[in-house]
């Protein structure tokens, strides 16, 4: 059995699309860097330092991760690759201000793959320490104490281009790089 460890955000939860309506409803005189533009993993260091404080105040807002959009082809990728018989765990780092984000994240799985899916989620800070096949995630880097068991795959992101020695996909080219006979 093939197990796929899936990142939350960024493959699932959309958490750019998510983030720009509330800055632009919440601060619509302020600059606003779009997905396009975003060079680094972390939003908050795409923004001047004066900003910070307020890319943050968007993300740390109760309601903010249950509310995320589901990203395009994100429903039908998984379940297709359930169907293909990969054994599907999601994999998610939680913000270090957990108040919101933890509960939140198991809010929007249940609400988009169900209540039986919940049960397939694994909340850690360090995924090196996480066993599977492979990682499906839009972090450049993916590093813990451990060397990872499992092969990085980079959901492919503007902020994650600048990597070249990994395989990359989107929900639509999933079946290119991931071998559909598990
Ligand atoms: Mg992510």
């Amino acid at each position: 059995m093939t197990i796929v460890l899936i990142d939350q955000d960024g493959p699932l939860a959309n958490f750019e699309l998510g983030f720009a309506a509330k800055w632009e409803s919440r601060f619509p005189k302020e600059i606003f860097v779009s997905l396009e533009e975003r060079r680094t993993f972390h939003i908050k260091d795409d923004y001047p330092p004066h900003l910070r404080e307020h890319v943050e105040s968007i993300y740390l807002e109760k309601g903010f991760y249950a509310n995320l959009p589901i990203t395009n082809g994100g429903l039908q990728g998984m379940r297709e690759m359930e169907n293909a018989g990969f054994s599907i765990y999601i994999c998610t780092a939680p913000l270090s201000q957990y108040e919101n984000c933890v509960l939140e994240k198991y809010t929007w799985m249940e609400k988009h793959f169900g209540k039986d899916f919940t049960r397939r989620i694994i909340v850690t800070k360090d995924k090196t320490l996480i066993k599977g096949d492979f990682l499906i995630d839009d972090a450049p880097n993916v590093e813990g104490i451990k060397s990872p068991e499992w092969k990085h795959i980079l959901f492919d992101s503007p902020y994650n281009r600048h990597v070249t020695d990994r395989p990359r996909i989107k929900w639509d080219t999933w079946r290119d790089i991931l071998p559909v006979s598990a």
